[in-house]
């Protein structure tokens, strides 16, 4: 079986979280501050890096409103945010390390 891809990828309607339904019907809904502290670039990466992990990261309004979702070739998506943060690419494999559907079904089931 290939890796699973997004079908459809949609805001919820309070649009605090971004939801993915993947091609093998797992329904992930992400938190905007889940997405925003786990952004895969370079910057962000080095910032949790340098302040650790009991860093909690605050975030303002614009920081956590989720302007648009780009496609970026067959793998990954681009999220770009109010506060102008646009490099973080969220490959598909990642997002599904990072679905709290899909953490929380893996506790139970073992
Ligand atoms: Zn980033």
């Amino acid at each position: 079986m290939s890796a699973p891809v997004p079908q459809k990828i949609r805001l919820t309607d309070d649009r605090k979280a971004l939801q993915i339904t993947w091609s093998d019907e797992v329904v992930c809904t992400y938190p905007m501050p889940l997405l925003r502290k786990n952004c895969p670039c370079a910057t962000c990466q080095k910032d949790f890096e340098e302040k650790g992990s009991f860093y909690i990261p605050l975030f303002t309004a614009e920081s956590l409103h989720l302007m648009d979702v780009r496609q970026q070739g067959h793998y990954a998506i681009q999220l770009v945010w109010g506060d102008g943060h646009h490099s973080g690419i969220y490959d598909y494999p990642y997002l599904r390390t990072l679905c709290p559907e899909i953490i929380a079904s893996a506790g139970t089931e073992s």
